[in-house]
């Protein structure tokens, strides 16, 4: 259930609002957007409080919601959540871009990579230091050793960091290190992990299950928020379908779908998406012009000898700097903004 306040009502006012509500048993959750506030009841509330809420003064509407999750919703949260770290902007006028290998191979490869990131104008370096492999006898990730190597290598040119996190147990490791963490496809109803993840601040990005619907997307966020963690993008990867030609299928209409049902930024994964190096830079552009608040892209310097098999899908250096050429000119027509200029000078001083 919610309740919206109507546009005159007073910061004193919403406060007897939520007093009111909590009197009851049940959790009230404030969103003050520019014309309204939205005040979201989370527990099971007596039918009788919402007639009492309905003629409150202050009181617009009271509006039951049946969707499962809650603090996901843009029913509870109408303004788009802006996620915001070190000066970057996630889910408003910026689009970010994230890029780096599949994983962390060495200090040289991780340091070559972020440098190149950073020349072509992205502000997130993304690299694995733990693999979620199909099979437990390929690379399985170079450890806690590599996210290190991943925190000199963006220090050194100021980016951001990307990493995924596997178990609830090296939540706190990776988030000492990492500035946001990636659940991965495998993981995302790992739901042990995901409530470990609401116990940090640390920006998550929660890729979608490659077999996941909308509705279990969101509520896999739901459990993360519900922690107490408020940072969460969601990230299309692709998902199963009949088709085989490609990896997975890029379900692009997730990113408008998404936007309409949740406030949460969207990022999109080319990469993972088709597994094709030939389709991401194709699969990148139709993301952004469908709204995608982001990027994450896999890029490597040596593709064919890289340590996970994700090679195929890396664009080479020059494509991924094409790439975000090419984004600058697009992220305007979608409302966004993507600076190149000043990243190659930035990268070079460093
Ligand atoms: C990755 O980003 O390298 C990765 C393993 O992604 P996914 O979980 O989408 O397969
Ligand atoms: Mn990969």
């Amino acid at each position: 259930m919610i309740v919206v306040t109507k546009n005159s009502v007073t910061d004193e006012r919403i406060g007897e609002i939520v007093a009111f509500i909590e009197k009851h048993g049940v959790k009230a959750h404030v969103s003050r957007g520019t014309d309204r506030t939205v005040i979201g009841i989370i527990g099971k509330a007596d039918p009788v409080l919402a007639e009492q809420l309905r003629s409150m003064k202050g009181v617009e509407d009271v509006i039951r919601i049946s969707k499962s999750y809650k603090l996901a919703s843009r029913d509870f949260h109408p303004e788009n959540t802006v996620i915001e770290i070190k000066g970057l902007r996630i889910g408003g006028d910026e689009l970010v871009v994230m890029g780096g290998p599949c994983a962390v191979e060495s200090p040289e490869q991780i340091d070559k990579i972020a440098y190149l990131v950073k020349a072509a104008g992205g502000q997130v370096l993304r690299g694995g230091a733990f693999k979620p492999r199909t099979g437990p006898y390929s690379f399985q990730g170079i450890g806690v050793e590599g996210l290190k190597w991943m925190r000199e290598a963006a220090d050194r040119y100021g980016l951001l960091t990307i990493t995924e996190v596997m178990t609830p147990e090296y939540v706190e490791i990776c988030a000492r290190y990492s500035d946001m963490l990636q659940v991965g496809t495998r993981n995302m109803q790992n739901f042990d992990l995901l409530r470990k993840l609401g116990t940090v601040k640390n920006p998550v990005l929660l890729k979608r299950g490659f077999s996941a619907t909308y509705d279990e997307w969101l509520n896999a966020a739901e459990y993360i928020l519900a922690g107490g963690n408020p940072n969460v993008m969601l990230c299309e990867r692709g998902i199963r379908t009949f088709e085989t030609y490609t990896r997975n299928t890029l379900d692009l209409t997730a990113i408008p779908v998404i936007h309409q049902l949740s406030h949460l930024p969207v990022i999109a994964d080319p990469s993972h998406g088709t597994g094709r190096r030939e389709l991401v830079e194709t699969m990148s552009k139709a993301a952004v012009a469908a709204g995608a608040d982001g990027l994450i892209i896999e890029m490597h310097y040596d593709p064919d000898n890289s340590m996970t098999g994700d090679g195929v899908q890396s664009l080479f250096p020059d494509q991924f700097a094409a790439l975000c050429r090419d984004l600058e000119k697009l992220a305007p027509l979608v409302g966004k903004r993507f600076d190149t200029a000043k990243a190659p000078a930035e990268a070079f001083a460093s």
